[in-house]
């Protein structure tokens, strides 16, 4: 059976940051988005805007999946008279069509789209029962000096001048259908960082650890699977790696249907809330490998509320130990709340990718030359041997992050000097440390060679097999 993971968006913190010129944030926002669901089809939402401009875009303007479209420009309806939404270049914008100034208020009626956008997060995740997961920075806008300045620009909205306003807020108020955030429901929700908000009769279950929220039309042995080990895993991570910073997390998964030809599993991550999307007729039966791929999916990112959201890494080109550390006790917890998860393959995998996606140079450097991909192999390779370590003294991978997490709570970050100082501390080998260290720094021209070396120092031992794959023997 094929499992696609349609979608793995964990945008970087700088992604979703607010904008250069929102930096008070006692400052008055620049402009505020009210949005009131009318119905399980039609959202009313209703601009102000804080400072004179000709024009707001938004501070998000991805385009449909397939056909490279705006998703909003002809599909918005505009009520205020004298404004147009428009496309110009890379963003959509609120125009004023009359005069030089958008009216401070601007009304939009809209159905709610749940289709997929390139990189960027669904704007309307919808339950069976009609319930909606509404992404709430899909409405937060910028003011923009001219519309020749708004076409000049690339992706990066950063480039135009700063304003004086703090940052976007988006309201979600309650109407005849209820909100329900983090768990509870609520007559409003004010954001300022992007956040999925639901709307309709949810049910939200889940623990102290974690709110779940899931689709009532999900397949009855994948509900009954994930409420019970996703707050178990949660308990885990908090009872090994202690405190984390940020707000309740929660857990929303959604069931599109049933198509016969295909199964799939999208998931994206937005601050401390996981979102799936899950679809698929072979999905209707229990599926160990799509039940796997899910819980990977889940419990990589519900670790990074701790390796990630907690401590960050340092520079773009240190995120190994981060992913590394979140795949790797992806796999731990698997194994230790189900007998039958066997993460021999996963690992065996690590060590070929790492072999393979780290032969043309330095880790440091490598976000200049391709993807994330390498962090993720090289991290859990790496990840191993640091376990390795602190088995040999008694511990296991979670003493040696909840360590790391202690030590590192105060300035944030986990480096990559701090990461092999904590391999070095809990007695690892010299040896061992210097080979990842020459990975991180200056690159090995025979990487396979350098990770087998690597993993007998610590005990572990790798060896080809007849169609010349690592194998852990
Ligand atoms: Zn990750």
């Amino acid at each position: 059976m094929v499992v696609r993971r349609v979608l793995a968006l964990a945008l970087a913190a700088a992604a979703i940051a607010a904008p250069a010129g929102a930096g008070d944030v006692r400052a008055a926002p620049t402009m505020t988005a009210r949005v009131a669901p009318q119905s399980v089809g039609e959202l009313l939402v209703t601009f102000e805007f804080d400072e004179p401009a000709p024009l707001f875009i938004f501070q998000r303007s991805g385009v449909v999946r397939g056909t490279g479209e705006s998703w909003r420009v002809g599909h918005w309806k505009v009520e205020t008279p004298g404004v147009a939404l428009r496309r110009i270049g890379l963003h959509d914008a609120l125009v004023a069509t009359r005069g030089n100034r958008l009216p401070r208020e601007v009304k939009v009626r809209m159905t709610p789209f749940t289709g997929l956008l390139t990189a960027e997060y669904t704007p309307v995740v919808r339950f069976t029962d009609g319930t909606m997961a509404i992404f709430s920075d899909h409405f937060a806008m910028r003011p923009a000096p001219t519309v020749e300045a708004v076409r000049a620009l690339g992706a990066d909205i950063n480039a135009l001048p700063n304003y004086r306003g703090g940052n976007a807020l988006v309201r979600f108020e309650a109407s005849d259908l209820p909100l329900h955030h983090r768990g509870r429901e609520r007559r409003s929700v004010r954001l300022e960082t992007p956040a999925y908000v639901l709307v309709g009769d949810v049910e939200a279950g889940g623990s102290e650890d974690i709110a779940t929220v899931i689709d009532p039309g999900l397949p009855r042995w994948l509900a009954r699977q994930l409420t019970e080990e996703v707050p178990e895993i949660m308990a885990l991570y908090r009872r090994r790696l202690g405190e984390r910073s940020g707000e309740r997390p929660e857990l929303i998964v959604a069931w599109n249907g049933a198509p016969k030809q295909r199964v799939s599993l999208g998931g994206s991550v937005v601050g401390d809330t996981i979102v799936m999307q899950i679809e698929g007729a072979m999905l209707k039966t229990p599926s160990p490998t799509a039940y796997g791929y899910a819980r990977q999916f889940i419990a990589h990112e519900a670790a990074h509320f701790w390796l990630g959201n907690t401590v960050g890494y340092g520079p773009p080109g240190e995120a190994w130990t981060t992913e590394g550390g979140a795949d790797l006790i992806a796999q731990r917890v698997a194994e230790m709340i189900d007998p039958g998860h066997d993460s021999r393959p996963v690992i065996e995998q690590a060590i070929e990718d790492c072999a393979r996606l780290s032969a043309d140079g330095a880790l440091r450097t490598a976000p200049e030359r391709h993807g994330q991909d390498v962090f993720y192999a090289c991290g859990a390779v790496f990840t191993l041997a640091a376990e390795a370590v602190e088995k040999k003294r008694g511990g296991d991978l979670f003493t040696f992050w909840s360590r790391l997490l202690e030590e590192n709570r105060e300035d944030g970050t986990v480096s990559v000097a701090d990461w092999l100082g904590a391999m070095r501390k809990a007695g690892g080998p010299r040896e061992a440390v210097e080979i990842i260290a020459t990975m991180q720094e200056t690159g090995s021209r025979d990487p396979r060679a350098r990770l087998i070396q690597l993993l007998a120092h610590v005990g572990i031992h790798v060896k080809s097999d007849a169609e010349g794959r690592l194998r852990l023997s």
